[in-house]
Parts: structure tokens; C-alpha cells; sequence
């Protein structure tokens, strides 16, 4: 009889303002690789990409330039496909900077066997994983949800729970689902499952944006694995 305990804590992290950061790799190179396949000069300054799937951010920069949402559609595919592979090539660890606290949080969670750590991201699944590894951090994240699963975010934790289910033969529901990010997207995408949710405020949104979004835990950082722990475990 197998008397190892399942991880009781499914524990999903955002990675772009989360985990790391890339000094606006992702954007400079989507707007090289959409003017190379548009054959003009386009621009990614108007679009937010907080908290955003990819597929949703080549969208929105395609109808900011003038194309039409059916255009958009159309040249989607190839475009994601395209910056998939830029990506892949380009993503290096002098374009990272992990933030802080991460390395020491996520150390100490991998000891642990009360948590099953894994993604849950707008980045593609390859993307995901070239910026983990280039922060170090491969290895940590066994699976996950990502951009390419789905073009809306709030379909995403359904997938990672499944995925978990997958990976470790145990069902997470409500609380037990964790939901770490840095944007009002991040709050919002697991109320569907009833996930707890944890804001953190090192990426792109502002602290007081995201206490009107009620999240369960409010963090500064990822600095104090204590406190995390002590708010992430104790809630049921
Ligand atoms: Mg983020």
C-alpha cells in the first residue's frame, strides 16, 4: 500500500511580473516578427500585456494596427507560431530578472511534500518553459495551463486542475487551488473553480488596482515564505 501523502496545495504561478521579468523581450520581439509577416512597421505601444494570453496580445496589437478582427483571425496562427520560434531562439538568462524573493519561495516549496507546484500563464507552453529555465527555475514545474491551451485566461485553471489530476491522481477544488499573478487577470480567472487567490504587486499593476479586486492574500512580494505559507496553507 502506497501511504505517500498527495500534495494537498495545488499551487499555480503566473510567470511574467510573477516569477520574472524580461525588460520587454516578448514585446520588441512580437512587433519585429509581426512586421516582418505584415510587411510594414507595427507597434505594440498602445496594448497592455498584463495578465494577457498570447494569443490575445497578437489580437489586440493586429486590430490596433488597422487590421479588421477577421484579419486578425486569419493571420493569428501563423503569427503565434512564428513568435513562438523567435522566442525560443532569443530568451536567454541575461534577459531575466528574477524577482525577488522567487528563488528562495520556490526552493523552499520544492522540499515540501503538502504542494504540488505548477504554471498557469498567457505565455505558450514552449515560451512558458524557455523562461523559467533561462530564471533558473527548471525542473520546478512539472505541467501547467498556458496560452496555448486557451485564448481566455479564465479557461485556464480547469486545465491545470486536470493536468494536476493527471500528474498526481488527486482532484483540487476550491481553496485548494492557488492562484499566484500580478494582475487584475490573474485575481479574477479562478473564481469559476473557487481558487484562492494571491496578488502579488512586482509586476505591472499597481497595489491599490488590485485590492479592488478583492484577492484572497495582497502580497508586497514573494520575499517572506512564511507568510505566504501561513496564508496559503491555514485557508480551507
Ligand atoms: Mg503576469
Amino acid at each position: 500500500m502506497n501511504l505517500k501523502l498527495k500534495p494537498v496545495k495545488l499551487l499555480l504561478f503566473d510567470i511574467d511580473g510573477t516569477i520574472l521579468k524580461t525588460d520587454g523581450l516578448g514585446r520588441r520581439l512580437l512587433e519585429d516578427m509581426l512586421a516582418r509577416l505584415c510587411g510594414r512597421p507595427i507597434s505594440a505601444e498602445q496594448v497592455s500585456f498584463s495578465g494577457k494570453t498570447d494569443p490575445q496580445i497578437v489580437r489586440e496589437i493586429l486590430m490596433r494596427n488597422g487590421f479588421s478582427a477577421s484579419e486578425a483571425d486569419a493571420l493569428a496562427p501563423e503569427a503565434l507560431a512564428a513568435y513562438v520560434e523567435t522566442a525560443r531562439k532569443a530568451i536567454a538568462p541575461r534577459h531575466i530578472e528574477v524577482l525577488p524573493g522567487v528563488h528562495d519561495l520556490i526552493d523552499h516549496l520544492a522540499t515540501r511534500d503538502d504542494v504540488q507546484l505548477a504554471l498557469l500563464t498567457g505565455n505558450h507552453e514552449v515560451t512558458a518553459y524557455c523562461k523559467v529555465e533561462a530564471a533558473g527555475l527548471g525542473g520546478f514545474f512539472p505541467f501547467g495551463a498556458f496560452g496555448s491551451d486557451h485564448a481566455d485566461r479564465a479557461e485556464l485553471p480547469p486545465i491545470a486542475v486536470r493536468r494536476a489530476y493527471d500528474h498526481t491522481g488527486h482532484t483540487y477544488a476550491g481553496k485548494d487551488v492557488v492562484i499566484i499573478g500580478d494582475s487584475v487577470n490573474d485575481v479574477w480567472c479562478g473564481r469559476g473553480i473557487g481558487a484562492f487567490a494571491v496578488a502579488v504587486c512586482t509586476g505591472f499593476t499597481d497595489r491599490a488596482t488590485l485590492a479592488a479586486q478583492s484577492p484572497n492574500l495582497l502580497l508586497d512580494n514573494l520575499c517572506d515564505p512564511d507568510l505566504f505559507l501561513h496564508h496559503v496553507m491555514n485557508h480551507v
